[in-house]
């Protein structure tokens, strides 16, 4: 069963898309992915269902398409776009302390507990349960039903969207700059696996 993304957050990913792609490459993508239908205007800020997961997967699709070899570096900036625009949006980041101080291993659970906080974001916004773990200095995020890859078969992880809004959020959080945090997706439901996961390393 294909789930939908709230308009609020469909909005938010489509408009960080077209900042970051331009307005040519952005209508193609929306064409090719059935939502022509924003064109004009993106989806309206509410918490309605909007557009569905294939749909998305589709657009995401779209831009790999399109850039070939810099697909996936795009649709991380995306991602990177989709936290730096959503940060006024979620009262939960105002609350979360950065975490500039403290012992390594104080650092590690409220990393930790910073992932849950936007697992919780992921939860409301598409109706998915990401799973979150810690192992040695890694922190895990799984999601068995990723909404960025739904319809896609691809020979590799695909999902660099979801992982660039991962590398944005422990960047902050850390307040270190985007390109000293890794985020590896170890597998994918693209590639026929049962979850997509991705390690954190920071
Ligand atoms: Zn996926």
């Amino acid at each position: 069963m294909s789930g939908q993304f709230t308009n609020r957050y469909a909005r938010l990913i489509l408009g960080a898309a077209r900042s970051v792609i331009g307005p040519e490459a952005w209508r193609d993508a929306l064409r090719q992915a059935g939502l022509a239908r924003y064109e004009e205007a993106l989806p309206p800020p509410s918490p309605d269902p909007g557009i569905t997961f294939a749909e998305m997967s589709a657009f995401c699709q779209a831009i790999r398409e399109r850039f070939g070899p810099d697909g996936k570096w795009m649709l991380r900036r995306i991602g990177h776009e989709v936290f730096q625009q959503g940060l006024p949006s979620y009262s939960w980041l105002a609350n979360l302390a950065r975490l500039v101080s403290g012992s390594c291993k104080r650092l590690g659970s409220e990393f930790y507990n910073a992932m849950q906080r936007a697992a919780a974001i992921v939860r409301m916004e598409t109706g998915t349960f990401p799973l979150i773990w810690r192992e040695g200095d890694w922190v895990y995020w799984d999601n068995p039903s990723c909404p960025y890859c739904v319809g896609l078969s691809c020979a590799e992880p695909c999902c660099d969207l979801p992982a660039g809004t991962l590398e944005a959020i422990t960047a902050w959080v850390l307040e270190r700059p985007v390109e000293a945090i890794r985020v590896v997706q170890e597998s994918s439901r693209a590639c026929g696996e049962p979850s997509c996961r991705y390690r954190i390393e920071w």
